[in-house]
């Protein structure tokens, strides 16, 4: 079964998100953390995501593909192979959602074929199954 995936945001669309929104690739937490799918319909109460004016955005949407975000990381101006600490979807989404989940592995395998050996950190609150489990490890 083709995994479902979230829809990506036209360039209008784009251009009328918040500034802090429209950045892909930002420095957080000691590392680069990359965040091109915003959306999450969960209500957790410590969410940051009103920080980048996208409190009412329930619905994850991608800004750009994953092989171009993972571009857009690895070309980032801050990134070292195999130093840099990398964050996924660690600010406006959930990477386990069923819509994101296929996201954050084609991030992470997309890293992985790059033979690139920087620690990756990737939160949930979501169920993991099995499955994402082994191929995680
Ligand atoms: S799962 Fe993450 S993005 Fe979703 S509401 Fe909770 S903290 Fe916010």
């Amino acid at each position: 079964m083709t995994p479902i995936r979230v829809p990506l945001l036209t360039s209008d669309q784009i251009d009328r998100l918040p500034d802090r929104a429209r950045e892909v690739v930002e420095y957080r937490k000691s590392g680069l953390s990359l965040n091109h799918i915003e959306g999450c319909p969960l209500d957790c109460a410590y969410c940051i995501r009103h920080t980048y004016g996208l409190w009412d955005q329930r619905v994850p949407r991608a800004l750009m593909t994953d092989a171009q975000a993972v571009e857009e990381l690895v070309g980032h101006r801050y990134f070292q192979p195999h130093v840099t600490p990398i964050q996924v979807f660690n600010r406006a989404t959930e990477p386990f959602l069923p819509a994101v989940r296929p996201h954050t592995f084609a991030v992470l395998e997309d890293l992985d074929a790059r033979g690139l050996r920087n620690h990756v950190l990737v939160i949930t609150r979501h169920q993991m199954k099995p499955d994402d489990i082994d191929r995680l490890k």
